[in-house]
């Protein structure tokens, strides 16, 4: 049978777009080596937010006497939380099995790879567990890795861990050194720390959450060092032995070393695609997440845009709609993808900060303001001011950017990127009406 499309890797990307094809009446072929869900479901988004949930769970009722609830003998079962999360990401794995099985679209459990082109690239072949299969219509989904970095001493060391790893240990390290201070890292920082394990950051850049508004990251940091978690920056590791760790001349130890440096498209299965044109080590594709090659897209992680599950999903519906030639063809907003990094407190951003405003010469106003004018914030974040901030257009006074720090940010945060998308204008953001009391009130009293 030869299929409209192929798609290689079943996360946010592979799987949507498998979706949405389907649905179209379109004959869809799926692989996947591992579960459904890539990275995002199985080792990823959701297993992070089901721990860091139950962490928050204790947390909370260990810090509830400012609240005028005291709780005693607050004990955690991390075998609970972790036998929890599993059965989270059990539950959501299944959901999307049905969800294809629904659109009659064959899924194959099995590493596929990609054929050299056929009759002359009009068609493309794959193989996965000894059978071949055709399609019209490629589609590259397979997702990326975690980069190991060339230091010495991390390779077949039993005490450093990435971030699969990490998820999947049936026990909490004793203490832990995270190499990387970047948005898995502070995750994961925040998890063990409020899990009572000693935590240290080692951060080679002069912050951590580099590519972040500094002034929002300065409010984490802050409290972070005050809560005791060890956080070095401008501090580069030179070597591991075991859990000890030397970096800028001093050694660190820790039972165990998070590695957290970074990801790398990954390119596995795709070797007979030799003209295929990357860019950084990445594919490179065009506004439709069409690659160099007739027939043949790429989304998600594997085209190294920007690594979040939501642009991957963002990327195949706008990949299937190029395939199916619908008009007018979407794009991507690629300036107004809002993004979270779930530490405690939340930050939650989109568009451009400031600093990126000033590197593009545009002329902005920034205006700031305490989370704590939004009355639902001072209700429930006893002791913590938060921050939000926009970068206004000075020019036509659009919304270009806004960045907040105070929970729970992350839940209003697609206001934001609606009228980032949109180009709202300040008066036109004033009329929107925010519900009272809550904290998504701060993006209309900052106006
Ligand atoms: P990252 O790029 O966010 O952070 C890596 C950090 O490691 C950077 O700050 C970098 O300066 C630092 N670093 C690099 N080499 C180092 C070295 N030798 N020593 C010390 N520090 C070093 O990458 P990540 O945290 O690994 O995350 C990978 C991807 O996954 C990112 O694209 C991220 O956005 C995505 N992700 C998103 C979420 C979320 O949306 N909440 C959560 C987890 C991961």
């Amino acid at each position: 049978m030869k299929y409209f499309l192929a798609i290689i890797g079943g996360g946010p990307a592979g799987y949507t777009a498998a979706e949405r094809a389907s649905k179209a009446g379109k004959d869809v072929v799926l692989f996947e080596q591992n579960a459904l869900g890539g990275t995002c479901l199985n080792v990823g988004c959701i297993p992070t937010k089901s721990l860091l949930y139950g962490a928050k769970q204790y947390y909370n009722a260990t810090h509830a006497a400012k609240y005028g609830v005291t709780a005693e003998n607050v004990v955690f079962d991390y075998a609970a939380m972790q036998k929890r999360k599993t059965i989270v990401v059990r539950k959501l794995v299944a959901g999307i099995k049905a969800r294809l099985n629904n659109e009659h679209c064959t899924v194959v459990n099995g590493a596929a790879s990609v054929l050299p082109p056929l009759r002359g690239g009009a068609e493309w072949g794959l193989e996965c567990n000894g059978e071949t299969y055709e399609a019209e219509n490629l589609m590259i989904c397979t997702g990326s890795t975690n980069f190991v970095p060339p230091i010495p001493g991390i390779k077949d060391n039993p005490a450093v861990w990435d971030s699969t790893d990490a998820l999947a240990a049936a026990e909490l390290p004793k203490s832990i050194i995270i190499v990387g201070g970047g948005v898995i890292g502070m995750e994961f920082a925040t998890l063990y720390h409020e899990l009572g394990v000693p935590v240290t950051v080692i951060e080679a850049m002069p912050t951590i959450l580099p590519n972040l508004d500094p002034e929002v990251v300065q409010i984490l940091l802050e409290k972070y060092k005050k809560a005791g978690i060890n956080i070095l920056t401008s501090t580069k590791v030179e070597s591991l032995d075991d859990g000890k760790v030397t970096a800028n001349g001093e050694v660190y130890e820790a039972e165990k070393v998070l590695v957290s440096v970074g990801r790398r498209a990954n390119l596995q299965g795709l070797e007979a695609l030799s003209d295929i044109e990357l860019e950084r080590g990445a594919i490179k594709i065009d506004d439709f997440c069409k690659t160099n090659l007739p027939n043949v897209y790429a989304c998600g992680d594997v085209t190294g845009k920007i690594m979040l599950a939501h642009v991957a999903s963002r990327q195949a519906e706008v990949a299937v709609g190029r395939m199916l030639k619908e008009i007018p063809l979407q794009r991507i907003a690629y300036n107004a993808i809002p993004s979270v990094v779930y530490t405690n407190p939340e930050i939650a951003s989109v568009g451009i900060t400031e600093a990126q405003a000033e590197s593009m010469s545009i002329p902005v106003e920034v205006r700031k303001l305490p989370m704590t004018f939004s009355g639902r914030f001072m209700a429930e974040n006893e002791g913590e001011t938060g921050l939000c901030k926009m970068i206004v257009d000075a020019k036509n006074h659009s919304i270009l950017g806004i960045h907040c720090i105070g929970n729970p940010c992350s839940e209003f945060i697609a206001a934001a990127s609606f009228a980032v998308r949109n180009g709202y204008t300040v008066p036109e953001m004033q009329q929107v009406v925010f519900p009272h009391p809550t904290v998504s009130e701060i993006l209309h009293e900052i106006l």
